[in-house]
């Protein structure tokens, strides 16, 4: 099948009585064009009377474009860029179709044809600006939903939170069952009952069923207070709050307070471990910091007579390399020893060996047999120990919680950070 030459006519009333120019005149432009460099090939009319460039939602467009598909069509020639579309992304998005099927497009008026190096390097700024529109596209839908925020109203879709109803016009006003739920266990953390206990209690007082896992979050996050964050910005009274500040404020101490004296030291990958240049044991503080209802803990390492503190994430980074370090040595260490003890064993047993086929003890066969099985008992051992099994850093980061505790706990019996300096001073390792 021999390709064809696609001339594609678009005009809008609007443009006829503006510019002149309509359908007729296009037509008689292209045609100029392709009697000078295609004058054997067939052409086919593609044209769209009284269509805008709004989109690409028009019917001989869609033809042309179905056609570019079925790969009859080898170039595409238009009057003009904007007969084609109206804006960037369209633009970009129709030239990359084109290109997709090895067509070629030809704007007369413009003098772009997209398979010339001028063409190419429009093509590219073409995807650089349409980029940079769709992200300006995003970026007014995020102005959008601020402004949504700005006027009280709930921008996330879906149900209201925990605690509101969503009205009509989109703003949230309390559910006072829920509200009162929310109450009655913060009391309960407040007074010192476990998550586990208050899912149990509020499930028996309301047949309300929480899992605890999730309580805390649902305690501590800002909107019980009245307060939304959107995209990093604070809404203070966005919604009718449902719990006053002064229980809130205990509610968070407390979350605080249990972080550091609970079950939950084990969060402190370094507890009792971190010591100040100073001399000091330092301590565990923790902030929680809430972005959009979710909170986040950051802990510290803390020393009292320095007044500074240090992030455990930090630490975990600078220790961790060294760590994998050492353990690497001391594996390696350990191997090479064993293989000494190996080859040593293995050479008295030979010797004994030796000796008793040498006294008689034992006759040649035996003598033969028992070698030749010490020496694959001694190759199977070397090859064992040639694997040194290496550690990463990326095993630092598969561990849990638990496990980091206790990997540090087994290697570790003292680290010294300096804070003038911001960096640890030294690590002791436990004798092995
Ligand atoms: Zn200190």
């Amino acid at each position: 099948m021999k390709r064809i030459i696609a001339m594609y006519l678009r005009v809008s009333t609007l443009d006829q009585a503006r510019n002149g120019y309509g359908l007729g005149d296009q037509e008689v432009q292209c045609k100029k064009y392709i009697d000078l460099y295609y004058p054997n090939d067939e052409v086919e009319i593609y044209k769209d009377d009284g269509y805008s460039a709004k989109n690409l939602e028009r019917p001989e467009m869609a033809r042309m474009l179905d056609d570019m598909k079925k790969g009859k069509i080898h170039t595409i020639i238009a009057f003009k860029l904007d007969r084609l579309t109206r804006n960037v992304v369209d633009t970009y998005k129709l030239i990359k179709q084109v290109m997709d099927y090895n067509c070629s497009l030809v704007a007369v008026v413009d003098r772009l044809d997209i398979t010339s190096a001028n063409g190419r390097m429009f093509v590219g700024l073409l995807s650089l600006i349409s980029q940079w529109e769709r992200e300006v596209i995003s970026e007014r839908t995020i102005a959008g939903l601020e402004q949504m925020v700005r006027s009280g109203k709930y921008p996330c879709g879906g149900k209201a939170p925990y605690g509101w109803n969503k009205t009509e016009d989109g703003k949230l006003v309390i559910n006072e069952d829920e509200a009162e739920i929310i109450n009655y266990m913060t009391d309960c953390y407040i007074e010192g009952y476990s998550l586990k206990d208050i899912s149990k209690m509020v499930f028996a007082k309301y047949g309300y069923r929480k899992s605890w896992r999730h309580l805390k979050e649902l305690l501590i996050r800002k909107l019980n207070i009245g307060v939304f964050e959107f995209h990093g910005v604070s809404y203070d009274d966005f919604v009718p709050p449902i719990m006053n500040l002064n229980k809130y404020n205990e509610l968070l101490k407390m979350a605080a307070h249990r972080e550091v004296h609970s079950l939950e030291k084990q969060t402190y990958t370094f507890h009792h471990l971190v010591y100040c240049s100073c001399g000091e044991m330092m301590q565990h503080v923790c902030t929680i910091k809430h972005n959009s209802g979710v909170s986040t803990i950051y802990r510290y390492y803390y020393c009292s007579k320095c007044d500074k503190r240090v992030n455990q994430s930090f630490l975990e980074k600078e220790i961790f390399e060294t760590l994998f370090l050492e353990e690497f040595r001391i594996k390696t260490i350990e191997k090479h020893k064993k293989q000494e003890q190996i080859l040593s064993s293995l050479e008295s047993k030979k010797e004994e060996v030796f000796n008793a086929y040498k006294e008689n003890v034992v006759d040649f066969d035996t003598y033969k047999f028992t070698m030749a099985k010490l020496e694959k008992e001694r190759n199977v051992a070397l090859k064992e120990l040639s694997s040194l099994d290496i550690v990463s850093n990326s095993k630092y980061f598969e561990m849990t919680q638990e496990e980091k505790y206790a990997y540090v706990h087994d290697m570790i019996s003292k680290i010294i950070f300096d804070f003038d300096e911001q960096i640890v001073l030294s690590i002791q390792f436990k004798r092995k």
